[in-house]
This record gives structure tokens, sequence and C-alpha cells, in this order.
């Protein structure tokens, strides 16, 4: 009997992930509070849902990509959510980057229920997401893992099983950290090159060569040359992401210091309107505040 699978929560990243799993034949229900997100799934052959309680109604294994832990606790967890509504002995994985007291929480709650919880924050991009390339890390029980190995094989090309619920959380904030750091620090040298008279492609093309070269460069000819500042990844989830890394370092008392200035920059592109924009926008506030004419 083919797997039904219920997929909610179809933005940047929900959509094609669940494209993915579509074109793996898996019969899919889909629901999102912006119901054009559904339409290109539809039209591919699945069925739409006018509510996640009908979305998850007959579903063995559920879905969800939501922006963070206020969207997907209550979810979960709120009465009528799919914690009650799942069919019984139904799998929930959560591929949200959350804070990792969400995922502990919805596990305990799903094993009283005799359900499965996965929680599987991934990592790759939009660009990972549409290829199906994307690292998909997972934390619970690596019983439920198995099961549900091919299904993840649908949307990510490296799977790992972390540890126990939270464990995926962790190394994904940390994983964040990393790359928002990385690009703030690209995005500060580049503009000091802008000042001294350098060339923005001639720059991406000799670090991209050199030591200086991280995942953050193909922002330079992606984003930065052509000024395209639509997500992609936005600005208010990447904030998000430091919160929780910060969360995390203030509970395990650990010092961080590169995750404050890069969480600095997350915060002035939330303060001039920029939330729903990428990340990559901090590139404009960064020349800005150097006095580039940028417009
Ligand atoms: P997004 O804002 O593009 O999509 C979120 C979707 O969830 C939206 O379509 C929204 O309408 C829907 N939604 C919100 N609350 C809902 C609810 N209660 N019921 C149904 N639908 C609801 O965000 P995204 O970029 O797709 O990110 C999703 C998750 O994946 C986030 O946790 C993010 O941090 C993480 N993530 C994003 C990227 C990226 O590059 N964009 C990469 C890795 C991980």
């Amino acid at each position: 009997m083919t797997t039904s699978v219920a997929f909610i929560g179809l933005g940047n990243m929900g959509n094609p992930m669940a494209m993915n799993l579509l074109k793996k034949g898996y019969a899919m229900t889909v629901f999102d509070l912006n119901a054009a997100a559904a339409k290109n799934l539809i039209a591919a052959g699945a069925k739409g849902a006018a509510s996640a309680a009908e979305a998850v109604a007959g579903a063995d294994v559920v879905f969800t990509s939501l922006p963070g832990s206020p969207q997907v606790e209550p979810f979960y967890l709120d009465a009528g959510g799919v914690v009650e509504k799942a069919k019984a002995g139904a799998t929930l994985i959560d591929l949200s980057s959350v804070l990792p007291a969400t995922p502990r929480k919805i596990e305990a709650a799903a094993k009283a229920r005799g359900l499965r919880f996965l929680e599987a924050p991934v990592s790759g991009g939009v660009t990972g997401a549409r290829a199906a390339t994307l690292a998909v890390m997972t934390g619970g029980d690596a019983a439920v893992l198995e099961k549900v190995q091919p299904l993840l094989e649908a949307i990510g090309q490296n799977i790992y099983h972390v540890g126990p619920a939270g464990a995926a959380n962790t190394i994904k904030a940390i994983n964040n950290m990393l790359s928002t750091v990385n690009a703030c620090a690209l995005m500060e040298g580049l503009v000091v090159g802008l000042k001294a008279g350098l060339d923005l492609k001639t720059m991406g093309d000799i670090i991209k060569n050199s030591s200086g070269n991280s995942n953050a460069i193909p922002r330079v000819e992606r984003a930065f040359i052509p000024r395209n500042f639509e997500p992609g990844f936005k600005v208010a989830l990447m904030n998000k992401d430091l919160d929780t890394f910060h969360a995390i370092a203030k509970e395990v008392h650990a010092p961080v210091s590169f995750s404050n200035m890069a969480q600095h920059y997350q915060q002035s592109a939330l303060a001039a309107g920029f939330g729903e924009k990428d990340t990559s926008v901090i590139f404009s506030l960064i020349e800005q505040q150097a006095g580039l004419d940028n417009k």
C-alpha cells in the first residue's frame, strides 16, 4: 500500500520539498495558511485540504515546514492540533528550525498518543530543496528514522541521526550561526573593497579561488551584483535561528561572540523593514553605513 503523506507549510522550503516527495509517487495532501502556496502542488497531483486537520486526518506520515517554535508548538500541541488529529500509528516529522525544547515537548505528547515523532531540520537553502540535496538532521528514536528514511531520501542526500529530540535543532542552530557569520564577514569585506575602488565581481572571483572562500561566496553573483534580495532565506528566520543559538549557549554556559555581530546585522535589517527580504539584504545596509551610494 502506498504511504500517504500530508505536507503542511508550503513556503520557500516546504514547497520544493513537497514537490520532490510528490515526484516519488507518494499520495499527498497539502495545506498552507496561504492558499496560493499550494497551487503548483495541486496542479502536479497533490490533493488540497481546507484545513490542517483535514490534511492530516488520513495520513501515514505528516511533514511540517513552518517558520519556528511560535507556529510549530500550537500547531502540534493545541487542542485540535496535529497530535490530537493524526491517525493512529502515524509518524510526525517536523522539518522546521525551532528551539530544541519544541521537539522534546512534541515527542512526549506524540508518544503519549502512540504516535511517532522525529525532528528533522534541514540545510541547503532553496537551491538544495529544489535539487533534493538537503542535509537532513534528525533527532528522536533511531527506529523512527529507519522507518521514514526512504521519504527523507526524497528531499536530501545526507541524512544524519544526531541524538535524542532536541539534538538535531542544536546542530542546526550552530550551522546557521556559522552560515550567517561567514556571510556577514564577507559582506563587510566586500564593502571595504568597494570603498577602496575594487570591482565586486573581481573580488568575488578571487575570494572563490582563495582561502577566504566559503558557502557565502555564491551570494556575490546571485544577490549582490544583480541586487536581488528576494528570499531565499528571510532575515526574520535567520534572526530566529540566532535567538535559538543564543538560548542554547546561555543554557549550557558557553561564551559566544561572533554570533552577536551577526545578530546585530539581522536586527538592523529588521529595524529597516527587511524582515521578509533575503539575508543578503544586509549587504545594502553595510554599504549605506559605509557611505556608499547604492541606490
Ligand atoms: P517561509 O516563510 O517561506 O514558509 C513558511 C510557510 O508556512 C508559509 O507559506 C506560511 O504561510 C506557512 N505557515 C505558517 N504558519 C502556518 C500554519 N499554522 N499552518 C499552515 N501553514 C503555515 O519559510 P521557509 O523559508 O520555507 O522556512 C521554513 C522553515 O525551514 C523555517 O523554520 C526555516 O528557518 C527553515 N529553513 C529555511 C531555509 C531557507 O533557505 N529558506 C533553509 C533551511 C531551513
